[in-house]
């Protein structure tokens, strides 16, 4: 049996599981019934933040099981918590707030959230895209429009936050190495040039009916080794690119935890108080 050397990250959920938008399929709606206070969830928090930083993590990621931007009390009450980890040093060089960038493109919310929430610590906002053209991510979305991604880019980094993206390879979607492909190119024009992609799936980490065909995953992998430099490998599999100059990272949904192994890709926080050593809880408990 493995003793745990690192444990490379934190994702937390955070708000009341409120979405404005309604996709085809929900990757949060399991999570939803736990989105209610709990006394524990705080405390669990802030250990979760310690024991990571203390073991070599580098990022805290704040999500939801509906839409973060949508409860913002929570996401500052999050960032408090973070804030008081870092004054004490346990200290991420990244903290992303993973949205699906629907509120991000009305200037007015950005300026009144986004300057809070950088003073708490937040470095990046990862935005989760379905497709680079708006009519495709408003239809992935169950809208009738999305904001144009330059809009949200600009209004992020007025505030002086990082902007990256999260390419959602979804079937029918972004899938095979030509979509991909296109996909880098139109996204690294609009000005986003830190991408990482992962298929879509189950929140056991099976496969659905939106996950693209594993020939087209193979594509995708195969266009990366062929067309970007390789920076490092993720010991969980996949890794991170260089493409002319742009940060391309390729993992999976979620990695299983494997109590023989010395590392842990993240710690979940779930709203229920419980820490797992995975988004999978069973066999993975860390902290109640
Ligand atoms: S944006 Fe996320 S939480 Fe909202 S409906 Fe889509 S998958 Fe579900």
């Amino acid at each position: 049996m493995a003793c745990i050397e690192k444990i490379y990250s934190v994702s937390a959920l955070v708000g009341d599981g409120r979405c404005n938008a309604n996709c085809g399929f929900c990757a949060g709606k399991y999570l939803r019934p736990q989105a209610k206070p709990n006394p524990n969830y705080e405390k669990n928090l802030e250990a979760a933040i310690k024991l990571s930083a203390r073991y070599g993590g580098w990022s805290l990621s704040l999500t939801s099981s509906g839409e973060p931007t949508c409860d913002p009390a929570s996401l500052t009450r999050a960032l408090d918590i973070y804030k008081k980890c870092a004054d004490q040093g346990a200290y991420f060089p990244n903290v992303n707030l993973f949205t699906n960038g629907i509120l991000l493109g009305d200037e007015e919310f950005c300026k009144q959230y986004l300057p809070g929430w950088k003073e708490r610590g937040l470095t990046n906002v990862a935005l989760s895209i379905h497709h680079p053209d708006e009519k495709m991510q408003a239809e992935a979305y169950g809208l009738q429009s999305y904001p144009q991604f330059e809009k949200i880019v600009a209004n992020v980094r007025e505030q002086e936050l990082g902007v990256r993206a999260t390419l959602l390879l979804r079937k029918d979607g972004i899938d095979d190495s030509s979509s991909y492909g296109s996909a880098i190119e139109d996204l690294v024009e609009k000005g986003i040039d830190n991408i990482t992609s992962w298929p879509i799936g189950n929140p056991d980490g099976t496969r659905n009916e939106f996950t693209p065909s594993r020939l087209g995953l193979f594509g995708i992998r195969r266009w990366l080794h062929k067309n970007a430099k390789l920076c490092h490998g993720h010991e969980w599999g996949g890794g991170v690119y260089d493409y002319k100059g742009n940060i391309l990272r390729i993992t999976d949904y979620v990695t299983k935890h494997d109590p023989k192994k010395d590392f842990v890709r993240q710690l979940v926080v779930f709203q229920d108080g419980t820490v797992a050593y995975s988004w999978i809880k069973e066999g993975a408990l860390c902290m109640k």
